[in-house]
């Protein structure tokens, strides 16, 4: 069973007693949730379990820093209809419910997402946004996100997929979900089916960020989205204490290689309150990065993106290779090249 209250957690022993007064305030403001594929994934008797860390309460997180904000990306800033996020020309964010089947600490939408979230769009709302769409011929993919669209019943997210790929000028559908790691059974034939029902490409983007996560049944899940032929890429946020080690990194990106999931991004962490204890700084990062770049297959790289906070969209934050009139090779050693 899904744990999510503190009492749940403390009976699963994944957080002592003496916590779960200051934890239920914590609670009580962001959702909690651990599906039992992640439980067992937890070492309890690891203080700094990189699983743990991720969906675990922390008292912390009641302590907002000046520079969070509750809405870290701008979302609600470019949100023209309800359920739909247009930033970029030719792409949409559309995202029909609220619900996760995990709830990530770290969550840049962690106050629009959960039982006090922003809810899950009734038929009537959801018309409203393939109108939107359909009135939009420059909109070339539908990115589905929310909370996490494979959690849907497979008759409706088959519904809402046929109707997308109905619209002519879309030629893509893009699905992020942590379904794969969090709650691998669900991926089966009803929803493959669902996934295929689509007259247009559906991507599939894998939310992971600890090689624990990708489980024997996690990969089964991902085997079979794989053999149905749908594109896989991944999704990672840099932690502290979770994945800022470049050892384990490199372990992460090439799991996912051997999945058939092509890294894609690598999120710096957003500035979403209560989250200070997982943030690394950017130079951090692009010390990571450097540490995979040349030693790690060109295949199993991601893009370290900034979500630029008030919604100026992802930029990739490097690191840079080129300085002036030389460049830069794997080993740090320069050489030059005319401008
Ligand atoms: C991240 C995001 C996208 C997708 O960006 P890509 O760079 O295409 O992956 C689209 N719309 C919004 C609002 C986003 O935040
Ligand atoms: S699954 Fe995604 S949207 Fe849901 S809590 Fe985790 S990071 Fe947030």
């Amino acid at each position: 069973m899904t744990l999510r209250t503190i009492p749940d957690l403390a009976k699963a022993e994944l957080i002592s007693a003496s916590d779960a007064e200051a934890l239920e305030e914590v609670a009580a403001r962001y959702a909690v949730a651990i599906p039992p594929a992640l439980a067992a994934l937890i070492d309890k008797n690891d203080p700094n379990d990189p699983i743990a860390l991720q969906f675990v309460p922390h008292a912390d997180e009641l302590e907002t820093s000046p520079e969070e904000r509750a809405d870290p990306i701008g979302d609600l800033a470019h949100s023209p209809v309800e359920g739909i996020v247009h930033r970029y020309p030719d792409r949409v964010l559309l995202k029909p419910l609220h619900v996760c089947p995990v709830y990530c600490r770290f969550c840049f939408r962690r106050e629009m997402v959960g039982p006090e979230g922003l809810g899950t769009l009734n038929a009537e709302k959801l018309d409203a946004c393939f109108a939107y769409i359909t009135a939009h011929p420059d909109i070339w993919e539908v990115i589905l996100t929310g909370g996490d669209p494979l959690i849907l019943a497979p008759r409706r997210l088959k519904h809402i997929v046929e109707r997308i790929g109905a619209i002519d000028h879309v030629k893509i559908i893009r699905i992020h979900t942590r379904v794969p790691v969090a709650d691998p059974d669900l991926i089966d034939e009803d929803l493959i089916a669902a996934l295929k029902a689509a007259s247009k490409p559906v991507y599939i983007g894998v939310h992971a960020n600890h090689p624990r996560e990708l489980s024997p049944a996690a990969r089964t899940a991902l085997k079979r989205l794989a053999d149905a032929g749908l594109p896989l890429l991944s999704q990672t946020v840099l932690l502290r204490g979770v994945n800022d080690d470049p050892k384990v990194m490199a372990e992460l990106m090439r799991s996912f290689v051997e999945n058939r999931v092509r890294p894609y991004y690598l999120h710096h962490p957003d500035l979403a309150p209560g989250t200070a204890r997982f943030r690394v700084t950017i130079d951090e990062g692009r010390a990571l990065m450097r540490a995979l770049r040349g030693h790690l297959s060109g295949l199993a790289m991601p893009t370290y993106v900034l979500d630029i906070p008030g919604g100026h969209g992802k930029s990739p934050v490097g690191p840079d290779y080129v300085h002036g009139a030389e460049v830069e090779d794997f080993r740090g050693a320069r050489h030059s090249y005319p401008e």
